[in-house]
């Protein structure tokens, strides 16, 4: 049965990516609520602008009107939350809009759903029975990972076995260890590391994890405490097109195509999961008409990565199209009208050691079991196969960055 999902943060990087995924491959319609920030770009909409299915809001999700006048309009089955200010860097430098969108703005959104919903309840309550309110946050919000073995927490089925500390967990450098952590299945999850679950306590470390562990606490708190229908996400770190040259994959791309400095913080051990932005898509949309009511669900790609080895693999690519094949160019206007070409030199002589993060946790990693196992939600690309799909689409959507 089609439904209508009204999507805050739809221009976003993921957010558009459920967008694209909903148009395309579901019957399902969408209304787009966003405020179009830096981070927001209707041009990564382009494919679907056109579709009688999809409708466009622009709105802050903090203004209580117009988030009213957005459920009285267009009656949304669904409400998959997305907007969000994301950059760890941003909040440091300047946490308040933070915590005006993260945690105000959420609670505007929550109340503005139970408004709606309670009035559905009275006017349709078959459609007031399936309403949902998914709320999209990150693995973050568990903080760092080392910190949460110091403090004893085990991840599930550990319950009584040693477990190394993060420092000796992982070796992402063996060989072993990256084919244990790349298979799209997680069937060679390896055994005796510890990850996050959705019991994990909360341990927040910057100003926008902090932010939306703050968020997560008011959705659940509107669960409990109204009885309103939601669902939580949590997400390891995505990457893919059409994410904003701030963060960590596109930034690396961007500054290599134009030979620039490849700054990367501390020792660049730091430990991720990564996570295409489709399989996160596909992910999002299952638990939103799927998932069972008041659930968190973790979602992560089984990729756990230290971020050098994540700018050495862009290096590798980048090496193997442009300078081998002499795909795109290498130039330092990035703009291939005015390229002046650079000296064909390795990408990975650019790699820079740059002073560590303030707060900088060392370690997220995500166990992905339940909705694996209550969803049947596995994720299709491998880390090797979806870095060098966005490598690529970044080569040939010049014009979009
Ligand atoms: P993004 O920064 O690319 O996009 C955020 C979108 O929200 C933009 O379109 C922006 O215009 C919009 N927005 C910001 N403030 C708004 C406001 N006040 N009102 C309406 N719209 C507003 O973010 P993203 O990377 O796509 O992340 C989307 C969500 O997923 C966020 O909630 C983030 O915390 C969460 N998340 C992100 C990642 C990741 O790796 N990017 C991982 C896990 C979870």
């Amino acid at each position: 049965m089609p439904k209508t999902f009204l999507i805050t943060g739809g221009a976003g990087f993921i957010g558009s990516a459920v967008v694209r995924e909903l148009i395309a491959n579901t019957d399902h319609s969408v209304v787009n609520v966003d405020k179009l920030t830096y981070a927001g770009n209707l041009e990564s909409l382009e494919e679907v602008a056109d579709s009688p299915r999809y409708a466009f809001i622009h709105a802050d999700i903090c203004d209580a009107p117009a988030m009213h006048r957005a459920f009285a309009e267009h009656r949304p089955d669904v409400v998959m939350h997305l907007a969000a200010e994301s950059h760890v860097d941003r909040s440091i430098d300047a946490p308040a809009e933070f915590i005006q969108t993260n945690v105000v703005g959420t609670s505007v959104l929550l109340e503005a759903a139970r408004g709606y919903w309670k009035a559905l309840q009275e006017s349709d309550p078959e459609k007031a029975a399936g309403f949902r309110f998914h709320h999209v946050s990150t693995d973050e919000v568990y903080g760092d990972l080392g910190e949460c073995e110091e403090r004893g927490v085990r991840s599930e089925g550990q319950s009584g076995e040693e477990k190394p500390l993060a420092s000796e967990a992982l070796t992402p450098h063996t060989s072993q260890a990256r084919s244990a952590l790349t298979s799209p299945q997680g069937a060679h999850k390896p055994a005796g590391r510890s990850l996050f679950t959705e019991e994990t306590p909360y341990a927040p470390s910057s100003p926008y994890s902090a932010s939306k562990a703050g968020s997560d606490y008011l959705v659940r708190a509107w669960q409990r405490t109204f009885g309103l229908p939601t669902l939580l996400t949590n997400c390891s770190n995505n990457y893919g097109p059409y994410q904003f040259p701030e963060k960590l994959i596109p930034l690396m791309i961007l500054n290599a195509l134009a030979g620039k400095p490849l700054p990367v913080y501390g020792d660049g051990q730091q430990v991720r999961d990564w996570l295409y932005v489709e399989d996160h898509a596909r992910a999002l949309i299952k638990v939103a008409t799927e998932g069972r009511v008041g659930e968190t669900y973790n979602i992560g790609g089984h990729n756990e990565k230290a971020n050098l080895e994540v700018v050495e693999a862009i290096c590798e690519i980048l090496d193997e199209l442009v300078l081998d094949e002499g795909r795109g160019v290498r130039s330092e206007e990035n703009n291939p009208s005015q390229a002046k070409r650079l000296p064909l030199t390795p990408h990975r002589e650019l790699i820079t050691f740059v002073a560590d993060r303030p707060g900088h946790d060392r370690r997220y990693a995500i166990d992905a079991g339940k909705i694996e196992r209550e969803l049947g939600w596995v994720p299709q690309e491998t880390f090797e196969t979806g870095l060098r799909k966005t490598v690529e689409w970044y080569l040939d959507n010049r014009e979009w960055w």
